[in-house]
């Protein structure tokens, strides 16, 4: 390297050393930078996986990609908050099942609340607030077009540790094929995913409708097929005023109820509006708000204590078997 076009040689000059006096003592500092440099790079590029593993990043390999991909694509996008306390896995006796509650004890005083239809550039976020006012979390069924125009708000959802569900791209009733019904849920949870980092193991059929090839497509993706037990009517045509909409939610809550609520699909300032009401009397008759996932772990973990159980009694009655 010519010492008339090093920059240190240059930087020196302007304090009117010259480069006679400079020459070995650049030299000496060349080659100590140089060394330097290329140490750390090299020491970067063989520490990558020790970086990875500190900074917990998994690079998928192989078969295992498709089940790693989630979590490797959270750490690798700063912006995404890692799913790591959210549980989205649903039991596998409700994968590729329709749902419409929970079947737990009485006495289980749990609660699913469920929004449709967002995210929404207003209603979503005064949802989101009253939900973090009172330290809940619900499950929301987003619409992939809505992703798409809002993905800052879908983000949001996410971070704030609710639950994503996949609720189509158009929110269409129709008869469709299965190419249409595909692209319909297919575009939908890649956009929940490149958007929030969740991966979608929720279905929730536009209109509640069964039969229009949807929730055919759904099932066969090992999707749980989301209904609901109750709801406000807040969706509604002529949806009734606040006060109504809060007493058709406490009227019926049980134990492992589905509730269906809507952030998005239109104005739902009246459903912003009673949600504090229905979160208040829930309350007082005793319920606690989990997520869909939470809510059909619970039931597995019921009816998995039950038969952990049955076998002995079984074998004890009929030894023969
Ligand atoms: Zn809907």
């Amino acid at each position: 390297m010519p010492n008339a076009q090093c920059p240190i040689t240059k930087y020196l000059r302007r304090f009117n050393v010259s480069n006679y006096k400079l020459a070995p003592f650049l030299k000496i500092i060349t080659i100590a930078l140089i060394a330097g440099v290329s140490s750390v790079g090299i020491s970067l590029l063989a520490g990558t996986t020790k970086l990875d593993r500190l900074l917990g990043i998994q690079k998928p390999k192989g078969e295992s990609a498709k089940t790693s991909l989630g979590r490797a694509m959270s750490a690798d996008t700063q912006s995404i908050t890692p799913a790591t306390d959210q549980m989205n896995e649903v039991p596998k006796t409700f994968q590729g099942t329709i749902v419409y509650q929970a079947k737990l004890k009485a006495n289980e005083k749990v609660i699913a609340l469920t929004f449709d239809d967002g995210p929404g550039p207003k209603n979503t976020a005064q949802v989101l607030e009253i939900l973090k006012k009172n330290n809940i979390k619900a499950t929301f069924f987003m619409v992939g077009e809505m992703v798409k125009y809002f993905p800052q708000i879908a983000k949001q959802v996410a971070a704030d540790g609710h639950v994503i569900g996949n609720h189509t791209w158009h929110h269409w009733y129709f008869q469709m094929d299965g190419a249409t019904a595909a692209s319909e849920i297919d575009r939908t949870a890649d956009i929940i995913y490149k958007t929030t980092g969740e991966k979608t193991t929720l279905f929730r059929p536009p209109g509640g409708f069964l039969n229009n090839g949807l929730a055919q497509y759904a099932r066969n993706e090992k999707y749980a097929v989301m209904m609901w037990s109750e709801q406000s009517g807040d969706a509604e045509r002529r949806s009734p005023q606040v006060p109504m909409l809060v007493k058709n939610v406490l009227k019926y809550a049980k134990s492992g109820a589905i509730v269906l609520l809507h952030d998005g699909g239109g104005n739902r300032s009246k459903s912003v509006k009673a949600l504090p009401e229905m979160i208040a009397g829930l309350k007082a008759q005793g319920y606690r708000f989990v997520t869909i996932p939470q809510l059909l772990e619970m039931q597995a973990q019921e009816e998995s204590a039950v038969t952990a159980v049955s076998p002995v009694i079984t074998n004890h009655e009929n030894p023969d078997h």
